[in-house]
């Protein structure tokens, strides 16, 4: 029997929280909560007929950039524009989180944070008709777990 133990002498183990550790290393790449805990109040039943991305701010008809609110799929601008969408955000307070068609980012602003659709489950499919949407076809599948060697 071979001894196949190698390293890890006396590494001590620290307690870290998974949930946090995100894409901030990758290059770019927002870091993003995997985790929200409105999506049960600000998520839409029906996520599936969005309106598409060159849809106006409903409020200024602004054309471009806009946000869609994933609670009632009003198409909102963003704050460099009209801040339409935040003004929408600061009105009902229940409608926080919404989808950008500039680059699909998804933004809580309860949480004040970005959040992960691919990783959250609730998410992903209104992320994957955004995409479709914007750019005709599917997007492509992300690795959401890293194994990591030690
Ligand atoms: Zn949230
Ligand atoms: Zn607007
Ligand atoms: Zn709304």
């Amino acid at each position: 029997m071979a001894n196949k133990a190698t390293s890890s002498s006396s590494v001590p183990l620290v307690e870290e929280d998974e949930e946090e550790l995100v894409y901030g290393s990758e290059s770019g790449w927002v870091e993003a909560r995997t985790n929200c805990d409105h999506l049960a109040t600000a998520l839409s039943s029906d996520l599936t007929h969005i309106p598409t991305p060159d849809t106006h701010c409903t409020r200024c008809h602004h054309s471009n950039e806009n946000w869609l609110c994933l609670c009632c799929l009003d198409v909102l601008c963003s704050r460099f524009i009209n801040k339409h969408m935040l003004e929408h955000y600061q009105e009902t307070t229940t409608h926080c989180v919404a989808l950008s068609y500039s680059d699909l980012s998804v933004w809580c602003f309860s949480c004040d944070a970005y959040l992960d659709a691919q990783v959250i489950l609730p998410l992903r499919p209104v992320y994957e008709t955004a995409y479709l949407l914007k750019f005709g076809e599917a997007p492509p599948v992300r690795p959401v777990e890293y194994v990591l060697q030690v």
